[in-house]
């Protein structure tokens, strides 16, 4: 409501204001890897940009260029660009149990009879960053990050450092191309180690472990990327070419079966359940446990689980109609960083 009684200038103004701030933080946040904002604030700011958008509708402010409409990364220039095979999205956010409700409504509605049998996989959100590794003919060939969904930065010798990320799968029956996503992250453990020796050699401590994964991970030498504890779980596949295997594929949850298989990391806490009630327990389960889990997470992302009815709910030019991220609301303090201070 803060903007709501702007006239045309006013309005394009605070629109330039805002698109240019968050712009400036996405620098910060996917290039630097040191945010000057915390999440929520950067939340905010795209939610208020969101909302005069739509108030001012016939000002056409929404226009395809528009931080609102764009998978939100940029990439360094510190490595050589690599284009994705198929464009790797977003996820859109829901805040709460009604937003998840809304969702699932629309999902149903948007499948129109089509939605029979339709079943919702469950993951945690891992508060890592987003990878695609391309093998083809069972060889990593390539690993790049998001960067803004088209176009990523080459990491691949990175990327091989990782501890569980085959070079070679296993087994003979592979795909003669297959773009498999996943998130990198670091374990609470390697995080608070890492952060207690950037703060003994006199640097300052990541601000949380998405951005000590990517600054890890990110890194111009592989062998300090090595010395990184960092992880990998797969939550989704781009492109893929398997003449005649298209039915191994039918639901996302046997396609981390495969993956498995082929000897990748997939996580161990996904569900597969009927409907919204079974995605609220998931919910409410790991509210209570968010720190049972080695990694930290943000939220549960949920994704319809069959892959014909993914495609045909399509996505938009940011995010897949089928998934939605729920986030937990944040937390107080980040209790780790603040024991780093106290020991200093
Ligand atoms: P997002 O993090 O809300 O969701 C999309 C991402 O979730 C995917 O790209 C993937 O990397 C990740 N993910 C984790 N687990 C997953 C799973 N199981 N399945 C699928 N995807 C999974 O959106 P985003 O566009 O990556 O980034 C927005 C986030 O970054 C927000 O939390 C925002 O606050 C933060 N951000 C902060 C600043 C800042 O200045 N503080 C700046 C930019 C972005």
């Amino acid at each position: 409501a803060e903007d709501h009684d702007l006239d045309e200038p006013e309005a394009r103004h605070r629109w330039t204001e805002l698109a240019e701030a968050i712009r400036d933080h996405q620098f910060a946040y996917y290039v630097r890897d040191a945010p000057t904002v915390s999440d929520a604030e950067y939340d905010g700011l795209l939610r208020r940009l969101e909302a005069l958008e739509e108030h001012y509708a016939h000002l056409g402010l929404r226009t395809p260029d528009s931080p609102t409409q764009l998978v939100g990364g940029t990439f360094s220039t510190e490595f050589a660009a690599v284009d994705h095979v198929e464009r790797m999205l977003s996820l859109d956010n829901a805040f709460s149990a009604e937003d998840v409700a809304a969702w699932d409504a629309r999902v149903h509605k948007d499948l129109d009879g089509a939605a029979d049998g339709l079943q919702y996989l469950c993951e945690l959100k891992i508060d890592g960053l987003a990878i695609a590794l391309l093998y083809e003919r069972g060889r990593l060939v390539r690993a790049a990050t998001r960067g803004d969904g088209r176009t990523g930065e080459d990491v691949t010798l990175n990327v091989r450092t990782i501890e569980g990320v085959p070079h070679v799968l296993a087994g003979e029956d592979h795909p003669e191309l297959i773009e498999v996503r996943g998130e990198v992250f670091l374990p609470v453990e390697g995080f608070a180690a890492l952060n207690e020796a950037q703060v003994a050699a006199g640097k300052a401590p990541f601000a949380n472990p998405r951005n000590s994964a990517a600054g890890s991970l990110r890194q111009k030498d592989p062998r300090v990327t090595a010395s990184r504890p960092l992880r990998m779980y797969c939550h989704g596949v781009g492109a893929l070419r398997w003449e005649g295997r298209e039915a191994a594929t039918a639901r996302q949850s046997e396609t981390y079966e495969l993956l498995a298989g082929w000897g990748l990391p997939v996580s161990p806490y996904t569900r597969v359940v009927a409907d919204q009630a079974g995605v609220q327990a998931m919910i409410d389960h790991y509210g209570e446990h968010r720190h049972d889990v080695e990694h930290e997470i943000d939220g549960i992302v949920v994704k319809v689980d069959q892959t014909a009815l993914q495609r045909r709910l399509g996505a938009t030019s940011r995010a897949p109609r089928w998934a939605i991220a729920y986030k937990y609301p944040p937390e107080e303090v980040n209790t780790r960083l603040l024991d780093i201070r106290v020991n200093v």
